[in-house]
């Protein structure tokens, strides 16, 4: 096994490393306190190429491979979560998911837009009643002639506000679960969709995150994504290589509380020397060193199965488990090295901390990726 990056790899990591270092993190506490990142930075993503990371060129992406799409959003997690999650949800469940199931004319409608940055997608599965039981979704579809008319309410939807298109998920048939589930691709300005902006979040502050509000949102039948009562496989096809990308991100959220916390010990004196030379403060950073180094290794793992076209499922569970819950103990085992001066905002590391919070939480939570590896492992289902 060789894990030595390819030239290419590598390129495209230390290009994501400039912009983050150069454009993302002297910005990413005022976006923080702000609520809002600054929108221009979209453009931006999609001119290096990053909105288009496996997308294939004659729809607008920037090809790449899986690792490659790993790299960078590694990179983005250690500038900012909340940036990372545009990429993550734009490009990740959207533009690559249209890519996998659109026809031809869905692809070149909605591809180069998403992946030059000049339109932002979003992924409408959480409703109020229905989170870890997507499945249940309540959002109803019913055919009228020619269109749909949906009705319902999306919750947490990501990039919400932003959005130009919504990958919406709806119930159509009278099938009973997940088998009466559809998806649509809706343009974000159809009347009758109205999007109300959530306030208040522990971390991603800088994200706009979206309740969705559909109100006889007329759409043509043609806005149908794969076919009808496909709805649930598109959406936990997309999660699962989603799960990829949130296991990134929360390595490089590690990473960063990492280079904070050397940083921050081999400076600060106490007891006549740096607290680098106190043993118990050597233990919280090998510990956050080793984290880091095996939640990148079994995300590494998951971009290697999906770009030789093995099954990934179950590893891309298992990534997204162990990093999202390593990168809250790397935030708090920083945290705890910078004492008191973690808990104040002039200090990265508490902003790390409440942004890997979420990450045990979205794209299923750690409790729900147990039950999905359970699943595999003894062939017995718990849901
Ligand atoms: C900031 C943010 C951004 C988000 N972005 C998006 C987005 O872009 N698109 C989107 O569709 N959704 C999004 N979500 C929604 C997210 O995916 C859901 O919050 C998540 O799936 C959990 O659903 P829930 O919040 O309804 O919790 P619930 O499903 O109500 O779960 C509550 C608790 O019960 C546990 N639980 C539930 N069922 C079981 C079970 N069978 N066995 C054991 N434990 C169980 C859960 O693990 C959890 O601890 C986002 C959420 C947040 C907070």
């Amino acid at each position: 096994m060789n894990l030595e990056l390819s030239e290419e790899q590598a390129a495209v990591r230390q290009l994501a490393k400039d912009f983050v270092d150069r454009e993302i993190t002297p910005h990413a506490a005022a976006w923080d306190r702000a609520e809002r990142v600054d929108r221009s930075v979209v453009k931006k993503l999609g001119g290096l190429g990053f909105l288009g990371l496996t997308v294939p060129e004659e729809y607008g992406g920037s090809g790449g491979d899986h690792l490659a799409y790993a790299l960078v959003t590694e990179e983005l997690g250690r500038g900012d979560s909340a940036v990372r999650g545009i990429v993550s949800v734009s490009l990740g469940l959207v533009a690559k998911t249209v890519a996998a199931w659109g026809d031809e004319d869905q692809k070149r409608r909605w591809l180069p837009p998403l992946t030059s940055g000049d339109a932002v997608g979003c992924f409408g599965l959480t409703e109020p009643g229905t989170g870890s039981d997507a499945g249940s979704l309540a959002t109803r579809a019913v055919r009228d002639g020619d269109s749909y008319v949906i009705n319902g309410s999306k919750m947490f939807i990501t990039n919400g506000t932003w959005a130009d298109v919504v990958l919406l998920f709806a119930r159509t048939g009278d099938a009973p679960g997940h088998k009466g589930v559809s998806a649509f691709l809706v343009p974000a300005d159809t009347p009758g969709l109205e999007r109300r902006e959530i306030h208040g979040k522990l971390g991603l502050r800088g994200q706009a995150t979206a309740e969705l509000v559909l109100q006889d949102v007329r759409v043509p039948a043609d806005a149908m994504l794969a076919p009808e009562g496909k709805g649930f496989s598109v959406a936990m096809s997309a999660l699962a290589k989603g799960r990829m990308s949130v296991a990134a991100g929360c390595v490089g959220i590690a990473q960063a509380a990492l280079d904070a916390a050397v940083g921050y010990a081999t400076e600060r004196e106490q007891f006549g020397r740096t607290i680098a030379h106190h043993q118990l403060v050597q233990e919280l950073i090998t510990d956050i060193a080793v984290d880091v180094d095996a939640a990148r290794l079994l995300t590494w793992r998951v971009a290697d199965l999906i770009d030789r076209g093995e099954p990934f499922a179950t590893e891309a569970s298992k990534a997204k488990l162990f990093a999202s819950e390593a990168a809250v103990r790397a935030a708090n085992n920083a945290l705890q090295v910078f004492g008191g001066y973690g808990y104040i905002d002039e200090y990265p590391v508490g902003k790390l901390l409440r942004d890997a919070r979420v990450m045990t939480l979205y794209e299923g939570t750690s409790q729900i990726q147990k039950l999905v590896i359970g699943r595999a492992l003894t062939g017995v289902s718990a849901f």
